[in-house]
């Protein structure tokens, strides 16, 4: 089965976001851009499919600035087969997303999607179970664990009581969660072949998909600094300074 993964280039999980000066949004002049750590997730999961002989092709897409090309090329090094960009210099909301992939669902039905379970800059957790809707495809929200047999997609999800487990009928649509997999590093060698893979260039409007705003921000804020916390000597005076606070019964 052909195993489709959307990517998206975000701020590294490692920079410190620094908010605008104007409150519009958060500084990403000169900032580290990498692939959302989810979506690396994700490619791994298809490559591992792949390996296994259940997924025949892995085709990565993005959604963004000219320069997400850099992201699709790292999943081509790590082991896409082809790439399609779909250019937008201006921020395209997860509904927007949800459209447009939908689009390249129906043109490249594939078996299997695997989205991140969210990006890391909009945190919105919301891109993978819109597709799911638009497409009337089932979906197989924060996997740790993704089996496969014939078009029998068994997945274990990460619930707040534990561990849930479903099954889906293939076609369908998967986030990850953190401890699905560890994505591998590209290799030099893959990072040089990856040039040569081939990665189509579309818009928005191919698709016949409206990318304008639905959602304003009105502002974005620093979250508040921290107070100093303190050091109890004991148990004891760490329960009777929880009482005094009204935290402990
Ligand atoms: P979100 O709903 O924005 O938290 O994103 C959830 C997942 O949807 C991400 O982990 C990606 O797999 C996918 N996604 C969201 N935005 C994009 C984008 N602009 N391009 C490609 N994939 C995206």
């Amino acid at each position: 089965m052909k195993v489709l993964v959307p990517v998206k280039r975000v701020i590294d999980y490692n920079v410190k976001p620094r908010v605008k000066a104007d409150g519009t949004g958060v500084d990403l002049a000169n900032v580290k851009m990498s692939m959302n750590p989810f979506d690396e997730i994700a490619v791994e999961e298809a490559i591992r499919l792949k390996e296994k002989g259940t997924a025949t092709e892995i085709i990565a897409v993005s959604v963004g600035p000219a320069k997400a090309q850099e992201t699709l090329r790292t999943a081509l090094a790590m082991g896409a087969d082809r790439a399609i960009l779909v250019v937008s210099e201006t921020d395209v909301e997860p509904l927007g997303v949800a459209k447009i992939l939908k689009a390249i669902v129906d043109e490249e039905q594939p078996g299997l999607v695997i989205l991140g379970k969210q990006a890391i800059d909009d945190d919105s957790n919301q891109t993978g179970q819109m597709l799911a809707a638009l497409t009337e495809r089932p979906q197989g929200t924060f996997a740790s664990k993704v089996e496969i047999e014939g078009d029998t997609v068994k997945v274990t999800r990460e619930v707040d009581a534990g561990l849930e487990t479903v099954t889906l009928k293939a076609p369908a649509i998967i986030t990850t969660d953190l401890r699905l997999n560890e994505p591998r590093y590209a290799s030099l060698p893959n990072i040089m072949k990856a040039k040569s893979k081939p990665l189509a260039q579309k818009t928005p409007a191919d698709y016949g998909v409206d990318i304008a705003a639905r959602l304003k921000t009105l502002k974005v804020v620093e979250p508040a600094k921290r107070s100093a916390g303190i050091k109890v000597p004991d148990v004891d005076a760490l329960v009777e300074k929880l009482k005094n606070m009204g935290v402990a019964a």
